[in-house]
């Protein structure tokens, strides 16, 4: 059993969800953030409004909790379609899939989240059914094995993966645009977390939602799950008012710091610090001192820690940097082979080395 962990950028419970459900944006011009993937999708979204055709079939790639979902479901309103969600690891034979293709109406969007989970199988389905939209179907075995093409509907799949480099190359070059979800600015999840506070009719100090965007791991799956955290702090110790005073105790208790990083992020620094003198130490060492799977360091743990520069990611090895070790308190020394290599990848673009 995972441990809960309040920053993790992944969806905890159904009653999160439908907490999220409820302060989602629709449309593009209530999606805040993103102002240059959300305009490429805007021009998308109404070329194929004026041409009557599908939109190109859509690959959105970056860390948990940044909205690609949400993406998905405002796609969709916007073309006045229906969204039919899925995922790579619940698509297990090709009839999985048969089974949703058969049920999609003309112009609506398949989502499918961890494209990247798809078995090969499924895969060898979908390419036809992306490209001219059809699945070919083979009945019977042997001697008697027929063929039959079953026609479907144009529709639009949005393929959604937090791990790029895992999709295969005829995968990828079926997506007509693929685009990387950035994390958010403050400034982004601030406009967030006031609109949520709005709607939860909570009234909040600037300041203190200033203060929670920016412990946010620039993730607004994580402002929200803060703000209910604060939300509740604020009811039972300051008469239900979020001042600045009740976010920094809530999330004192919640072990969250100034950066936004709890428990298990600061455990990855200490460990790549302590045991590994700073590294450079490869991801699977790392992962087997802690006891955490290796997925989960590098699709959730990783990406932000790079972003920040507080790890950097080299061909020998992940690295602390200077600002990890002030950070966590500890004093810097310089590695005896100077200086930090360059990084070879984008953070967030790579795979586990
Ligand atoms: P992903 O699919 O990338 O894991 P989601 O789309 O499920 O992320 O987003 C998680 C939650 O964060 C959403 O339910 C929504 O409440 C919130 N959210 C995401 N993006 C935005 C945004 N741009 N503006 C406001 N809220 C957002």
């Amino acid at each position: 059993m995972p441990r809960e962990r309040i920053v993790s950028a992944e969806s905890q419970s159904e009653e999160e969800n439908r907490f999220n459900y409820a302060l989602r944006p629709q449309s593009f011009s209530q999606y805040i953030g993103q102002e240059n993937l959300i305009r490429k999708l805007r021009i998308a979204v109404e070329a194929a409004r004026q041409r009557q055709e599908p939109v190109e079939h859509i690959l959105l790639h970056g860390p948990p909790g940044l909205g690609k979902t949400t993406l998905a479901h405002v796609i969709a309103h916007e073309l006045g379609a229906q969204v039919h969600v899925t995922n790579g690891p619940a698509l297990t034979k090709g009839a999985d899939l048969l089974g949703i293709l058969t049920k999609l109406g003309r112009g609506d969007v398949l989502f499918i989240d961890e494209i990247h989970r798809l078995p090969a199988i499924v895969e060898e389905y979908l390419y036809p059914a992306m490209e001219d939209f059809k699945v070919d179907i083979t009945l019977d075995s042997g001697m008697h094995a027929r063929m039959l093409t079953m026609r479907i509907p144009p529709f639009t799949l949005i393929g959604a993966t937090t791990r790029i480099g895992l999709l295969t190359g005829p995968m990828r070059s079926r997506f007509g645009i693929a685009s990387h979800i950035d994390f958010y600015e403050p400034q982004a999840l601030h406009e967030i977390l006031r609109h949520n506070a709005r709607q939860l009719q909570l009234e909040a100090d600037d300041q203190a939602l200033w203060e929670l965007s920016r412990r946010s791991r620039g993730t607004p799956r994580i402002s929200n799950r803060l703000l209910r955290r604060v939300r509740d702090f604020a009811a039972v110790e300051a008469d239900g008012k979020l001042t600045m005073s009740v976010v920094r105790d809530a999330l004192e208790l919640e072990g969250i710091d100034d950066r936004g990083l709890d428990e298990q992020d600061r455990a990855f620094l200490r460990t790549l610090i302590e045991v590994y003198g700073g590294g450079p130490a490869g991801v699977e060492a790392i992962a087997a001192t802690m006891g955490e799977e290796v997925d989960t360091l590098v699709d959730v743990i990783e990406p932000y820690l790079l972003q920040t520069a507080l790890v950097t990611r080299t061909r020998q090895g992940r690295r602390a940097t200077k600002l990890a070790y002030e950070h966590m308190g500890m004093k810097y020394t310089p590695p005896a082979d100077a200086g930090d290599d360059p990084s070879l990848f984008a953070p967030g673009e790579g795979e586990g080395d």
